[in-house]
């Protein structure tokens, strides 16, 4: 194996991807996560991108609109109060009552046309809450309201009036008004330019309130009006009882003003996640800032995040199904071609795999069911030559035991069997009987019919023998046209009455040729009464037979004993 298919083998073994299914499904997997991740990444960033650019822009053009707005306002407030403070009314007026002071008092005529003037005005402006005359003792001298307010202008006013400033009061909370209220001051001379005093306004911030209302900033939108220090002044979702009272975490204000008409995400006055941008109003202390809730923000962004998570979730579950379904095609086959192989292996040739596919995989089931048919061939084959030889083996081992002519056992075989024979009976102290069986005659049958009549004669009556004996007996050919029978557990009585039977029934049958009766002479012996060798009890049937053919042949002749010899032999001796 080349070490690049080590390195990555190992590599895959430490992931345990060892089936090529699972690694299918992991690269088909890989193959969508990290290009629709990435993709869906980039376009996340993109848009996020584009969005804020999009949410700053539209903050920034409101705070921008509204902080112009509000310095316009303020210098026409400004205006209004200069022309005012120059009037006629108001200068000759004040005057008179500044040289009557005491005299007339605050019910003198001059006093009354000054104050119907400044109700006058007041009451065509809707942005004042009250027109004051303060003299140059800081002294209210008239004003539109029952009871003066408060008056709070900066300190130092006076000395700025008589410098002929404008004077721009802090905003406050009026409580007698439930209002947000700011003070604005002009001079007022005489017409010989003597200061006499100033006019003062007592601003409401209705105009800028309707104005803020005026945005709409989606539905989490909200401009409001900062101070220096965080406090909310005027706001488009706050009901003016409410101004004054609510406050911007000091580090929010501080980075708010640092980083003015950049969006930024911070928490709002009630806790709740906001993007927002500030704006300084020129000539006040204060900002417009405006904002809108995060969530709205990137409602979008989270919409279009969602979506990209379900498009890949839904590709991924896709991709997996369509890799699972691939690698199972792949994989199938192959299981089925190892347990094919499996069987052949273990010696069964019945194998034959559906090729259900064309490609490698089906090539190589192909080529498994032709290989596994030719095997299962080779094995018929061999089956085929097997049986042949041991057919063939069979008929040797017959030939080698049988003779040829009668298909009776042999001599050779012969002699085996009756030495097995005779261990057994010594072993197990059982009988047994051997006949010896000679045709008589039987060179005058060839004689007179010829060599082949004498062969099939002796053919039928080795039939004969087979047919009369039991099929545990045993009958062979001794030799010529002599026959040896030999009857297991069988004792001389039994034996010699086994000869009779095989006697009368050669005798008692008709053969061909119109030959005259066929006969056999029989000779019996029996294991232990005429020895316990082989050759001495075939010895003594032998004997017997011998004897049958001089008493006259046709006959079954009993073997002698011993003593049955010797007892002859002693009474050839006395005759
Ligand atoms: P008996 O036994 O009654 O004394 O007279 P026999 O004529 O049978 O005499 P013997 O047993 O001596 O003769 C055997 C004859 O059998 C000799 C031989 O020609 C014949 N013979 C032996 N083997 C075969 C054989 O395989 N085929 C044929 N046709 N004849 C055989
Ligand atoms: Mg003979
Ligand atoms: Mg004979």
């Amino acid at each position: 194996m080349g070490s690049w298919e080590e390195t990555i083998s190992t590599f895959l073994d430490t992931f345990r991807l060892h089936s090529i299914k699972s690694k299918i499904l992991v690269f088909a997997l890989l193959a969508t996560l990290i290009p629709s991740l990435t993709m869906g990444w980039l376009s996340y960033v993109q848009n996020k991108r584009s969005l804020t650019e999009k949410i700053t822009e539209e903050l920034r053009n409101v705070t921008s609109h509204t902080a112009r707005e509000i310095d316009l306002w303020l210098k026409e407030r400004f205006y209004d109060v200069r022309v005012f403070s120059s009037s006629y009314e108001v200068s000759e007026n004040l005057e008179k009552i500044l040289r009557d002071q005491g005299a007339t008092g605050k019910e003198g005529k001059a006093f009354r046309r000054l104050k119907d003037y400044l109700k006058s005005v007041r009451a065509k402006f809707v942005d004042y809450e009250e027109l004051l005359v303060i003299n140059q003792k800081a002294q209210v001298v008239a004003t539109t309201a029952h009871r003066p307010g408060p008056v709070t202008l900066p300190p130092g006013w006076l000395n700025l009036a008589r410098k002929d400033e404008i004077i721009l009061g802090e905003a406050h909370w009026d409580e007698a008004l439930k209002k947000v209220g700011m003070m604005i001051a002009v001079p007022i001379k005489a017409a010989n330019g003597r200061f006499l005093g100033v006019l003062t306004a007592r601003l409401n911030f209705q105009t800028i309130h309707n104005f803020l209302k005026s945005f709409s900033l989606g539905r989490s939108g909200h401009v409001y009006v900062i101070a220096q220090d965080g406090t909310l002044v005027i706001s488009s979702r706050l009901i003016p009882s409410a101004f004054m009272k609510s406050k911007l975490a000091p580090r929010t204000t501080q980075a708010l003003f640092k980083k003015e008409a950049a969006s930024l995400e911070y928490t709002d006055h009630q806790g709740k996640g906001v993007v927002g941008t500030l704006k300084r109003v020129p000539q006040l202390e204060w900002a417009v800032v405006a904002e809108i809730g995060g969530k709205e923000a990137y409602a979008q962004i989270v919409r279009l995040r969602n979506l990209t998570l379900l498009m890949v979730s839904g590709l991924l579950l896709g991709i997996g199904l369509t890799a699972y379904l691939l690698g199972l095609t792949i994989v199938r086959p192959l299981d089925r071609l190892t347990k094919g192989a499996a069987k052949v292996a273990a010696g069964d040739l019945q194998v034959d795999l559906p090729v259900l596919s064309g490609g490698e995989v089906g090539y190589m089931t192909e080529v498994f069911n032709d290989m596994v048919a030719r095997l299962h061939q080779g094995r018929d084959d061999l089956a085929a030559i097997n049986t042949t030889l041991s057919e063939r083996n069979r008929e040797l081992a017959q030939l080698s035991v049988t003779d040829s002519l009668t298909g009776l056992y042999n001599r050779k075989h012969l002699m085996e069997t009756l030495a097995n024979e005779v261990a057994r009976a010594r072993r197990h102290k059982r009988p047994f009987s051997v006949l010896m069986i000679d045709i008589d005659h039987f060179k005058k049958y060839n004689d007179s019919f010829g060599h082949l009549a004498g062969d099939e004669l002796l053919s039928k009556i080795a039939s004969l023998f087979r047919e009369s004996i039991r099929s545990v007996d045993y009958v062979a050919r001794y030799g010529g046209e002599e026959f040896l029978v030999m009857l297991p557990e069988t004792a001389l009585t039994g034996g010699l009455e086994s000869a009779e039977r095989i006697r009368t029934r050669v005798a008692t049958e008709t053969f061909g040729n119109g030959s005259k009766q066929i006969t056999v002479s029989i000779g019996v012996a029996g294991f232990r009464e005429h020895g316990d060798a082989p050759e001495s009890i075939i010895a003594s049937a032998d004997a017997a037979l011998y004897q049958a053919k001089r008493r006259g042949r046709n006959r079954v002749v009993r073997a002698s004993t011993r003593r049955e010899e010797k007892t002859k032999q002693r009474a050839k001796s006395v005759r």
